[in-house]
């Protein structure tokens, strides 16, 4: 899959492309980075990509022209990516959003926005959709392309070495992942499972599934809400509900 991204700060997203799982990922073609500088496009000596607003008020806009330029120039080298705008006002992106467009055929295009935005001219000529990260706004729209490629680019096949890893992942089947522990077997008085130390990989397999469930029912009720369990699972809440009840009498 290949990612472009259109920023005024190309050194944050270069850097975050040559390092970790990400440059991994490229080093191994499965993946593809590159940044567009949208300063590159501006026509005056003086580089400008920002001006006053229309009507007045606080803060600058982005200028249409060098981010115009700047998307068909991406275009013209990826014509069949789809142009994502970062933007607060934007769909939400989660697990889901992410699956969905890790599984399209096409690259992505990422515009981040700085200042107060960009003019909004642009987005009904160049933008396909509009994603935030979350309720909240930051100063750029670079830590959100980052945030979309890393979860994106994780779920493409081989990107993570094994596809398993992210088939048990949160949010995955609307649920959290189950409890992780590893060497030593005892931290500050605190003991692991005796069941993860059985070599019984279907005990394990039951005990991975109720931590995963209770984990979602405590932390997530809202996601445990949406869950939909299949007969296995009814019997391990079932078996739950029956502990706690135990407990409660005690
Ligand atoms: N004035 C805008 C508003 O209130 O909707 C916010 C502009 S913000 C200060 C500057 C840029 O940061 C935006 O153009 C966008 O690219 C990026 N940005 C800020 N918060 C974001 C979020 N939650 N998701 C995605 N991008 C965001």
């Amino acid at each position: 899959m290949d990612f472009m991204v259109l920023s005024l700060f190309p050194e944050l997203i270069n850097a975050f492309f040559q390092n970790g799982m990400i440059s991994r990922g490229i080093e191994n073609n499965l993946i593809t980075g590159h940044c567009i500088n949208i300063r590159d496009f501006s026509t005056d000596r003086h580089n400008t990509v920002d001006d006053r607003p229309y009507g007045g008020g606080s803060g600058m806009v982005m200028k249409p022209e060098p981010l115009n330029a700047a998307v068909l120039c991406a275009k013209s080298r990826a014509p069949e990516s789809k142009v994502i705008l970062l933007t607060p006002q934007g769909n939400k992106f989660n697990q889901e959003k992410a699956l969905q467009l890790a599984g399209l055929q096409q690259g992505l295009i990422l515009i981040c926005g700085r200042y107060e935005g960009i003019d909004e001219r642009v987005y009904s000529l160049l933008v396909d959709e509009e994603i935030s990260i979350g309720d909240y706004v930051m100063t750029g729209g670079e830590l959100g392309a980052m945030v979309m490629i890393d979860t994106i680019a994780r779920l493409i096949p081989g990107v993570l070495g094994s596809e398993e890893s992210f088939r048990s992942d949160s949010f995955m089947d609307d649920r959290l992942e189950y409890a992780h522990y590893t060497r030593p077997e005892e931290f500050e008085g605190q003991k692991i499972p005796d069941i993860l130390l059985s070599g019984n990989h279907e005990k394990i397999r039951q005990w991975r599934k109720k931590s995963s469930l209770q984990r979602t029912f405590l932390k997530r009720p809202d996601l445990f809400e949406k869950t939909v369990l299949n007969a296995e699972e009814k019997k391990i809440v079932r078996q739950w509900c029956r502990e706690l009840e135990t407990l409660a009498r005690e």
